[in-house]
């Protein structure tokens, strides 16, 4: 299955793609990760990156398409999770005319939907396995065992330098302006399911599932 995962910054659309990678192999796509691993391996794309992020400013939809576009050509067939991607109209669009070369189809997208105000405290507690990827939250979901990652056992952890209120703020006004666009173009195309992304993390993985289920027919 295709999926891609919508919802502001914060929504947990990286929490649920770890889970659906880890239960049924898809692999999840994320460009936010493309970009941190560009940026820790000090990269000329890494370093242009690299303010543009910590302003929560979008960075330009040419390296975005590009850099999506190689990892979507060397999918294999595998199932993926898209998050993050597409995240302007321009992007949109790319993503269609991407998926159609390939002969790829889209079986749902999935917008997780958010109270914004909790936004700001559930991103000011977040934090990841830095072997895994796996994310948890300082007062809501927290590793079973103290500081060891529920997934890999992992001890070391690390938070994003731009999950910061102010950063967030810009962060947010970027998702309103320049993706919430995206929502009516994915509507009109009869494929956009919504989930609330307020509700308990395994609750909003169940919802999931359903819709893909059903997706699947
Ligand atoms: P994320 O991990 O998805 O929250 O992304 C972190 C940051 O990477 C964003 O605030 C943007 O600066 C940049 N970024 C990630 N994906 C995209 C995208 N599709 N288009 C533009 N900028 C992106």
């Amino acid at each position: 299955m295709n999926i891609l995962l919508l919802g502001s910054p914060g929504a947990g659309k990286g929490t649920q793609a770890k889970r659906l990678e880890e239960r049924y192999g898809m692999v999840q796509l994320s460009t936010g990760d493309m970009l941190r691993a560009e940026r820790a391996a000090g990269t000329s794309l890494g370093k242009q990156a690299q303010a543009i992020m910590d302003a929560g400013k979008l960075v330009s939809d040419d390296i975005m398409i590009a850099m999506i576009k190689g990892r979507i050509e060397q999918l294999g067939g595998k199932g993926f999770i898209l998050d993050g991607f597409p995240r302007t109209v321009p992007q949109a669009e790319a993503l269609d005319q991407m998926l159609a070369e390939n002969k790829i189809t889209l079986d749902a997208v999935i917008e997780l939907t958010v109270d914004e105000e909790a936004l700001i405290d559930r991103i000011g507690g977040r934090f990841s396995c830095k072997g895994c990827g796996a994310s948890y939250h300082d007062r809501h979901n927290r590793p079973k065992q103290e500081s060891v990652c529920d997934v890999c056992g992992s001890h070391d952890f690390v938070r994003r330098p731009d999950d910061n209120a102010e950063t967030v703020k810009a962060r947010l006004e970027a998702y309103r302006k320049q993706t919430t666009p995206i929502l009516p173009y994915y509507k009109a195309k009869g494929v956009l399911r919504s989930v609330d992304g307020m509700a308990p993390i395994d609750t909003v993985t169940q919802q999931i599932e359903t819709i893909l289920k059903k997706a699947k027919g």
